[in-house]
């Protein structure tokens, strides 16, 4: 092979390579990126350590409700021990009611200063004196849940449980919103649960039909873009984009393809992932305003981020009867190996009126479906389909979440409750935007830190929206023209160890990466804005050659 045909080989190689990653999906993308950051022959400064800023995993755990988590565990031991007779080959019984309040407060007397003690007292408190609960049947059913001795019972939620995380839901979601009626809780296995759930049993109850069109407010966590096109969906979808330069907020014309009545459903993060930015109260307010008009119009908020915003109030406050809402307790309390998730929906709610309104042979079809399990399936609501068809209807009675699992997440709620300095959700936010600012001091680039409505959990390196303000529109056209999609991921990951997730598997319409800021420290933010500050005055260098511009690439952006 002469010189000429190895060049065009390579060039080839290259293009099939570059059409290959254009394929994979953000998450094998962010493999890709991870072994070109990790491997091979590529030389690249010794002890430098891969920086995966592509997580959106948080690398901070709440410690306080764990602690209680356990000292709770201790005490229900004992009661496991004391009743019934125990037999020392290790077996033992259920807590018994009868002074079980009195022995939880010897026992709290006991452990004065351990770490867990002070946080649970004042659980019980909280739960006696401001929720007006029974201490003592809260006691029992915390017992009892966290060993586990029993089959989930109601299955949809414990029943205290319910009230707590409610109460929790109220406080970070509805807050003071005016807000009439109750709503319902299904416990789930995070909120990867509640999509999977909540897409089937629309689908099984026909609220949403394959070649139905639903609206996706973009950029969206990936899985609500590809799970409406898999084959058991066929979706069309609607993008309702969010716009840069309005700092991440849709437009009134955006919003306004709601309107059209083909689109069935409106999926929606709030604050998004990944620009991170809470929807502003006028855009909620404008979808409430469209809802009105079109009162059959499904919402579904997935809110996961939204513990992390100043008095924030979810679309779920606005339009109850219209929305699902999900709510995670991952991202919040870096709790992602319990899967902790709630779905909610109003008591007075469309779903179960569309239900009502289906045709006559679709309702006797699930009223086939639902009949196994109750003497009027008509009337399940859809909720209780949802926990249904989470265990394929037939195991209906074992489907709740695992009672451990349900208790570790009312202490978290009560944990968030009796928080009134919001001490916690300060530290958390400090955090982060320390994070931020250090990315950003990084690249030598300075942020606009008033809109209120910036979460900051993940930010979006937008390459055109950046490049433009640092060195001009020529400069970023230029760029876009002459590198592949995916390079500058590539060559942060081989050349600086640096991995961020490509925007474009999100949705987002320009050029970018998602850095998560709740996975590193504020020194490998620092290193990761310096690495990208290296790369972009390469790009500038690259452009003086190949235009006679002089552009000065450490120009202070
Ligand atoms: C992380 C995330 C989830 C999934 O959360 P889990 O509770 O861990 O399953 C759901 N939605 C969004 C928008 C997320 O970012």
């Amino acid at each position: 092979m002469n010189k000429r045909d190895k060049q065009d080989a390579e060039k080839d190689k290259d293009k099939d390579k570059a059409a290959r990653l254009a394929a994979l999906s953000p998450f094998e993308l962010k493999d890709e990126l991870i072994k070109a950051a990790g491997g091979g022959a590529v030389e690249r400064p010794a002890n430098l350590a891969m920086l995966n800023a592509g997580r959106g995993n948080p690398n901070f755990v709440a410690t306080i409700p764990r602690h209680g988590f356990w000292q709770l565990g201790l005490f229900a031991m004992r009661e496991a021990e004391r009743s019934f007779a125990y037999l020392p080959e290790g077996v033992g019984g259920f807590p018994k009611r009868d002074g079980l309040v009195e022995r939880f407060e010897l026992f709290l007397r006991g452990n004065k200063g351990v770490p867990g003690i002070a946080f649970l007292a004042s659980a019980v408190s909280y739960v006696r004196d401001q929720l007006g609960l029974s201490a003592s049947d809260f006691l029992y059913e915390m017992c009892e849940g966290i060993l586990a001795s029993n089959y989930p019972v109601p299955d949809r939620m414990l029943k205290l449980s319910e009230v707590i995380v409610g109460q929790y839901l109220r406080r970070e979601m509805i807050g003071k919103h005016p807000f009439i009626g109750e709503f319902d809780i299904f416990a789930v296995e995070g909120g990867t649960a509640a999509m999977t759930y909540i897409f089937n049993t629309m689908r099984q109850n026909h609220l949403i039909k394959s070649g139905d069109t639903i609206a996706l407010g973009m950029p969206i966590f990936t899985p609500y873009i590809e799970i409406p096109g898999l084959n058991d969906y066929q979706l069309a979808v609607v993008d309702v984009n969010a716009d840069v330069e309005k700092n991440w907020q849709y437009s009134k014309k955006e919003l306004d393809k709601l309107r059209d009545p083909k689109v069935k459903a409106f999926f929606l993060v709030n604050p998004s992932n990944p620009p991170s930015v809470r929807i502003s109260d006028e855009s909620l307010q404008y979808v409430a305003e469209i809802v009105n008009e079109r009162p059959d119009l499904i919402l579904l908020t997935d809110d996961v981020y939204g513990t992390f915003a100043d008095d924030f109030v979810s679309l779920f406050a606005l339009a109850p009867k219209n929305t699902i809402l999900v709510y995670s307790y991952s991202k919040y309390f870096g709790a992602t190996g319990w899967r902790l998730g709630t779905i909610v929906t109003h008591r007075d709610n469309i779903f179960d009126r569309l239900i009502g309104e289906l045709p006559k042979d679709v309702k006797k079809e699930l009223h086939h479906r639902y009949e196994s399990i109750t003497t009027e399936p008509d009337k399940l609501k859809f909720i209780d389909r949802l926990v249904a068809d989470s265990r394929t209807v037939a195991l209906n009675h074992t489907a709740g979440l695992s009672t451990p699992q349900q208790v570790q997440m009312v202490l978290f709620s009560l944990f968030s409750l009796m928080d009134t300095p919001d001490a916690y959700k300060k530290a958390l936010k400090r955090l982060i935007r320390s994070r931020k600012r250090a990315l950003y001091d990084g690249i030598g680039i300075t942020f606009d830190d008033s809109d209120i409505n910036q979460v900051d959990y993940y930010t979006i390196l937008d390459m055109e929206f950046l490049g433009e303000r640092a060195y001009g529109r020529e400069f970023v056209e230029w760029l876009l023209k002459n590198t592949e999609p995916s390079e500058l991921l590539f060559r942060l990951a081989r050349e600086a160890r640096v991995v961020v997730l490509p925007g474009r598997g999100f949705g987002t319409q320009h050029p970018s990466g998602r850095v998560s800021l709740a996975n590193l420290n504020e020194s490998d933010y620092r290193k990761i804005g310096q690495a990208i500050r290296t790369l972009l005055g390469d790009y500038v260098e690259r452009y003086n050659a190949a235009t006679g511009n002089t552009l000065d690439r450490n120009k202070v952006l």
